[in-house]
């Protein structure tokens, strides 16, 4: 048994006899083998390889059916192997990276010129990040290696947080290596820092914008976000950011209150149709089955794609989701919704 898994398997030679649940030193000897393996870390579960073999890179492509200009994630075990990867390490990246790490905080880099252009998507920069998970950071030291580690699902669909999710959307042939729910629950925040230690954000996470900017002082390139693009469902600005993207297989529809989300509830069961709801903190209810996300955005956030996964599997005809705020604190939860579905009212 693997103290480190925090699920109760027992391993034969480091493989569950049910499914692939794999022990942490399974894990690392795969990947040295340039295999792929799911991996818990405190955003999401990803899908790892050995960032530095292409081939290895390359299944991670395959696996998830994700388009090669889509950059990859490298996950690193500590600030020092910041210098393997990038060309240059801004002050203004290295206090952040200080201040952040071990996180939910990518920072991309002028890349090192022999870094993989598969890894960065032809891209001239490296996507960095220590994650802060106990079973990541165990097996980035016990392997020796830096993985590149996108979520573990396929391409534009919603992201795991959980093992059972891995298995449930990429098949039981992906051996995963179960590090128990995601406690942060949606992907890390991502800032481009380049070489004059000018710095933008590319994707909204838990760590907020203003909370870089308290490290970091003042965006001196305009940020390619605004919260009003979270909801327009704009053409993507940046790689990787499809307009649809982290959705169920059931097609969602987002509202803007919950009177109109009643409203289209009603109707839906008037034509027949069955259709189920995500509604923020307490208030009315439709009459469909329901689930309520925390009014707290943080908490919100934590638990989102796993309230996606629980209606998603529930097979009805629509999702109705109602949208929070469009306030700072809720910039994260809102890109990845209004990245889920489409706008209803
Ligand atoms: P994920 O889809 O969660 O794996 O995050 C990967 C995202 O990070 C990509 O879709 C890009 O938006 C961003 N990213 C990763 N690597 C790079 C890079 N080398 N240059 C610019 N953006 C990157
Ligand atoms: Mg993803």
């Amino acid at each position: 048994m693997d103290t480190l898994s925090s699920s109760k398997i027992c391993f034969f030679n480091g493989v569950s006899a049910l499914n692939m649940r794999i022990s942490l030193d399974e894990a690392a000897k795969r990947l040295k083998r340039g295999e792929v393996v799911a991996i818990p870390t405190e955003t999401v579960y990803g899908l790892a390889a050995d960032a530095s073999n292409d081939q290895a890179i390359q299944l991670i492509f395959t696996t998830k059916q994700r388009p090669a200009d889509h950059p990859l994630i490298v996950h690193i075990a500590d600030i020092s192997q910041v210098n393997d990867w990038a060309e240059s390490f801004p002050a203004v990246a290295v206090k952040l990276a200080k201040a952040f790490w071990p996180g939910a905080l990518t920072l991309v880099l002028p890349a090192k010129s022999h870094v993989s252009r598969i890894v960065r998507g032809n891209e001239p920069t490296i996507a960095l990040r220590v994650p802060n998970h106990p079973i990541a950071l165990a097996l980035l030291k016990l392997s020796g290696l830096s993985v590149a580690a996108p979520s573990a699902n396929l391409f534009t669909q919603l992201s795991p947080t959980t093992a059972e999710h891995v298995e449930a959307g990429l098949g039981e042939a992906v051996p995963v290596l179960d590090g128990g729910a995601c406690a942060v629950g949606i992907e890390s925040t991502i800032v481009s820092v380049n070489a004059d230690g000018q710095w933008q954000l590319l994707r909204p996470g838990v760590i907020s914008e203003a909370d870089i900017m308290r490290v970091a002082g003042q965006a001196q390139q305009a940020s390619s976000l605004t919260s009003s693009d979270n909801v327009d469902l704009q053409t993507p600005k940046v790689p990787g950011q499809h307009a649809l993207h982290y959705s169920p297989r059931t097609p969602l529809f987002l509202f803007k209150d919950k009177a109109s989300l009643m409203k289209e509830c009603e109707a839906l069961t008037h034509a027949n149709l069955r259709c189920a709801a995500l509604i923020i903190g307490d208030g009315n209810a439709p009459t469909c089955a329901v689930i309520r996300l925390s009014s707290e955005p943080i908490e919100a956030a934590e638990h989102l794609y796993s309230c996606l996964h629980q209606l998603d599997a529930l097979n009805v005809d629509r999702l109705l989701v109602e949208l929070p705020q469009n306030t700072p604190a809720w910039t994260a939860v809102l890109d990845r919704l209004s990245r889920a579905g489409f706008r209803g009212t």
